[in-house]
């Protein structure tokens, strides 16, 4: 067992501690990675089957495919939507950079959004002026990628009212929302493709990379069972489509059955957790939305600060973990400048958010203790 590090607060200096999770299920995880040991079916053994039987019963969603990472998930969705060198894609400009790395591998150009102060996610406005700007001239604009930063699900029928119309479709990036709710459906069931990744610390992890795959329209499933398997026909050594190797090890796959029996539980959890940083942080601190119809996963708890550096000085000094999500929008950095285009809206939001943004110490099982001890630190820091 890893030692533990701890502060004066007897706050785990982990930003993301996933000790105390594995503490709980260790036996479990034990058997289950014992078990393909025994049976050595190290790719595409049947806990990987197991698992995306799983995730299709708990997401709702008709069809479920595993990959190797959540970046894959996004590339084989494009590919599977038949998304080409020289198509545009609309995607927020604050954001982890796989969400848009994504497409630029495969030649796909993207058109930067900007994002909502207060949700993080994309803004319907901007959306709908990159819409006209790509009209006018003449820009090919196959998808959406709708990213639920932090979480949050996206206003999904608001940005679906908007696409549905110009024939673009909608690349649900839930990354870090898998396990949320948007008006009673869980996410991965109701977008055209959903992606999503188990990367340790998201709130769903594996123990290394893992990914996955959420559509209800078969002919889109079937390409991504394809293209993940190296564009496999139906015969072995029959390649029919242009494809990748993007499988789950089926190690990770027993993992994260162990994982997802639990998941639940631990979206509970977070909530709780949430709402405590929400009731102990000063009013004078700009706290996430927590909006009724959404059941939030909280990848992040995510605040805003003009005295964000304040708070840091204070936090380091306590040796509390805090982490910046994102210090630079997409559109800053040095390998997308060249995707600016002339005559954009500036990206305003996601420039500022880059510097206002903290994100504090936020997994299932923080003790009360720990949420009081970092709450009265920021709540002193700002006074
Ligand atoms: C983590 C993340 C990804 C990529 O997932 P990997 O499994 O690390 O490739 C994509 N999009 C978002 C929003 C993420 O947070």
């Amino acid at each position: 067992m890893k030692k533990e590090n701890k502060n004066q607060y007897n706050i785990s200096t982990n930003f993301i501690d996933l000790t105390k999770q594995q503490s709980f299920i260790r036996d479990k995880l034990d058997a289950a990675i014992k078990k393909v040991l025994d049976h050595g079916k190290y790719i595409m053994g049947p806990e990987v089957y197991e698992f995306e039987e799983n995730l299709a019963k708990f997401s709702g969603a008709k069809f479920v495919s595993s990959c190797a990472n959540g970046t894959d998930a996004l590339t084989i969705s494009m590919m599977a939507l038949n998304i080409k060198k020289g198509d545009y894609i609309i995607a927020p400009s604050f954001t982890y950079i796989a969400s848009v790395e994504a497409a630029a591998i495969l030649g796909i150009k993207p058109i930067f959004v900007d994002v909502d102060m207060n949700t993080y996610n994309i803004d319907p406005k901007s959306v709908k002026e990159a819409i006209i700007f790509a009209k006018n001239n003449n820009l090919n604009v196959k998808a959406l990628i709708a990213v639920d930063l932090f979480g949050l699900p996206h206003e999904y029928d608001e940005i679906k009212a908007l696409v549905d119309e110009n024939n673009i479709k909608i690349i649900h990036d839930a990354a870090q929302s898998f396990g949320a709710k948007y008006k009673e459906k869980r996410v991965g069931s109701y977008a055209d493709i959903t992606t999503t990744s188990f990367f340790p610390a998201k709130p769903l992890g594996c123990y290394g990379d893992g990914g996955a795959i959420f559509t209800n329209n078969e002919e889109s499933h079937e390409l991504i069972k394809s293209i993940r398997l190296h564009g496999k026909g139906i015969e072995k050594y029959e390649h029919v489509n242009l494809g990748m190797n993007s499988r789950l090890d089926s190690l990770q796959a027993a993992i994260l059955n162990v994982k997802l029996a639990v998941f639940p539980e631990e979206i509970r959890k977070r909530n709780e957790v949430a709402r405590l940083y929400l009731d102990k942080l000063d009013e004078n601190i700009k706290k996430p939305l927590m909006p009724k119809d959404c059941v939030l996963t909280w990848a992040q708890f995510t605040i805003k600060s003009h005295s964000k550096d304040k708070i840091i000085l204070s936090l380091k000094e306590k040796k509390i973990p805090y982490a910046i999500y994102y210090p630079k929008p997409l559109h800053l950095q040095p390998a997308y400048t060249k995707y600016l285009l002339p005559d954009m809206p500036f990206l305003k939001n996601s420039e500022i958010l880059s510097n206002i943004v903290l994100s504090l110490p936020m997994h299932p099982y923080l003790s009360e203790e720990e949420i009081f001890g970092i709450t009265e630190v920021i709540n002193t820091a700002i006074k």
